[in-house]
């Protein structure tokens, strides 16, 4: 069918009896031709200590935690545990801890507030709570609300560190666990790996409010052979100049491994193909290139604000990024103008695009090994084992290059919405994927115009508008209100808020300059109460009559949209 868009086949079909921590830590080769990493080079590297974590050092740890884990809580089959923390060395052996004992691992950003952790923690219920220092307090709060135990908390900090007394912390665990019975590994039979979840990732999908995904073991360890099957991996034979990464290169570490794009490109793909990740707690422009310098890294994995910096920021001049030879920029779209002037910085790098979503576990394409530079302005070519088809608002399917709604199919699709039938009916039809992405395909390139569903990506970062939305309407002086996202040169868009006031309030606010400038900071400060920095209403407040509706009550953001180009100065 023509129609039909085909990345080709899968060269190695995925095992789908292995669990994550099976397929990435114990060796896969009786399955799927791994590249060997080389002697001696670490998994990972502490950005902040320098501390260096072997292959063979996450595998103890790991098997120490499941033992204490187990012993402790008698972790079991469908256990959820989450990890509220900021990049960290024991991220992976909590992950995988968990996966060994047959537990699912929700994974949260170390930035929410203790009323979105509520609203995590009301969907998936958390029995245990990896928690770093920084995050304690919200973690907490939020605990207390939905009645969670203090004893069920695990910190992730050393025992060296300044965290809290009076918790358990993981190193003692992993002390413990050492000395402890050993645990039974889950193993799952022919097949199983498809059904089983491994992660709870957040993600708004096209409409409402935060929900999360429930991804299966088979998902990650697809997707995984998918991208390296795409980049010629898995043929550690071909010629060096052919293949993008090779054992001994080192990659960036500071996409946050709570996102998909983290979790699946920092953490499991880098260990599959034989890198040393460099983790980055806390990203700092500056301290980012000084460990390109220092740590002579190979592989950039970015989100378009780092892109803008390195084409911008003054300090990039003063640091030596030669060793840089391949960079993706992936999560939100990048311009063919900002591609080019990124050329000027890193004029030999393989350099484009990945596009996808937390629905496909990351991935849907991605700039193949034919292209150095990826088609300007193109999210990549579709991976092998994945079908794309576009939808046009008729419902007809469209052929090259006209544009519609994409659908997906492939190993990376996602099992649904975790506990929300529902959404996850609307969403996952018949096996594919309603991406919500408004796309045209051009020799095998994807092109994204626009997203058809309500989101707003603020540095690469989720913002649902109906989260803000029903939070804004909490508000006394409120009626009505709806949130878009404007462009901005650094964070890709903005949330900004439309507000119908009280009618009285409407009045006053119009005439008075000062009430209306209290209002709205008043505004904007009941959303920076309780909501994440990137979902604070930074694109501002405007203050209007009426919000445009559909007859069946959907906001017509495309009017508001309008509106703003009309009087971009007004508000
Ligand atoms: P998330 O689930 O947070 O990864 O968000 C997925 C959404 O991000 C997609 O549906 C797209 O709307 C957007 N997105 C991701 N990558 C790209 C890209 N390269 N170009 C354009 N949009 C992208």
């Amino acid at each position: 069918d023509m129609t039909l868009i085909h990345g080709g086949p899968t060269l190695v079909p995925p095992p789908n009896d292995l669990t994550v921590p099976q397929f990435f830590l114990d060796g896969s080769s009786a399955h799927v031709t791994q590249p060997e990493r080389l002697a001696d080079t670490p998994c990972l590297i502490d950005d902040d200590s320098g501390q260096k974590v072997m292959l063979e050092e996450l595998r103890e740890r790991t098997r120490c935690l499941a033992n204490a884990l187990k012993f402790h809580w008698n972790i079991e089959e469908g256990t959820i545990a989450t990890i509220i923390s900021p990049n960290h060395i024991d991220y992976g052996p909590c992950v995988w801890a968990i996966h060994r004992l047959g537990g699912i691992v929700a994974t949260l950003g170390p930035m929410l507030t203790s009323w979105e952790l509520v609203h995590h923690f009301k969907i998936a219920m958390p029995s245990i709570i990896f928690v770093h220092s920084d995050c304690l307090s919200s973690v907490l709060q939020a605990a207390a609300v939905v009645g969670l135990q203090a004893d069920r908390i695990v910190m992730v900090d050393g025992p060296g560190s300044s965290g809290p007394r009076g918790f358990r912390n993981l190193d003692d665990l992993v002390h413990e666990g050492s000395s402890l019975p050993q645990f039974s590994e889950r193993v799952l039979t022919q097949g199983e790996a498809k059904s089983r979840i491994a992660f709870l990732a957040p993600s708004s999908g096209t409409t409402g409010t935060q929900k999360v995904v429930a991804i299966s073991h088979y998902n990650v360890i697809s997707i995984v052979i998918q991208s390296a099957t795409f980049n010629r991996i898995n043929e550690p034979y071909a010629p060096a100049a052919e293949r993008r990464f090779r054992p001994g290169d080192i990659c960036c570490g500071f996409l946050p491994l709570y996102h998909i794009y983290g979790l699946v490109y920092n953490l499991h793909y880098m260990i599959y193909a034989g890198l040393t990740l460099v983790l980055t707690p806390k990203f700092n422009f500056e301290n980012f290139l000084a460990s390109i310098e220092k740590y002579r890294i190979t592989h950039l994995t970015l989100v378009p604000p780092q892109a803008v910096l390195l084409c911008k920021h003054p300090a990039v001049k003063r640091y030596d990024l030669s060793s840089v030879r391949y960079c993706i920029v992936a999560a939100a779209p990048l311009s063919a103008t900002l591609t080019q002037e990124l050329l000027e910085i890193l004029p030999n790098v393989h350099l484009g695009q990945g596009y996808g979503l937390t629905e496909t576990c990351g991935t849907v394409g991605m700039f193949p090994l034919t292209q150095r530079i990826g088609t300007l302005g193109s999210g990549g070519q579709l991976l092998p084992g994945t079908f794309a088809k576009v939808v046009k608002p008729d419902g007809t399917l469209a052929k090259e290059p006209e544009v519609g709604e994409l659908y997906v199919k492939g190993g990376q699709v996602a099992l649904g919405y975790y506990d929300n039938e529902q959404a996850t009916k609307e969403t996952f039809i018949d096996g594919w994927l309603k991406t919500g992405d408004q796309v045209y395909f051009q020799n095998g390139d994807i092109f994204v115009i626009e997203r058809i569903k309500e989101l707003i990506k603020v540095k690469g970062l989720q913002v649902a508008p109906a989260e803000l939305e029903g939070h804004l309407l909490t508000h006394p002086s409120i009626v009505d209100c709806a949130v878009i996202g404007v462009a901005d040169e650094y964070s890709g868009e903005l949330p900004m808020a439309f507000i119908v006031l009280q009618p009285e309030l409407a009045t006053a606010a119009d005439t008075n300059i000062h009430l209306a400038n209290e209002l709205r900071s008043g505004i904007f400060k009941h959303v920076t109460d309780v909501k994440s920095r990137h979902k604070w209403l930074a694109g501002g407040v405007r203050f209007t009559n009426a919000i445009p509706r559909n007859p069946s009550g959907k906001i017509l953001r495309r009017l508001l949209r309008a509106q703003l180009n009309d009087s971009p100065s007004a508000g």
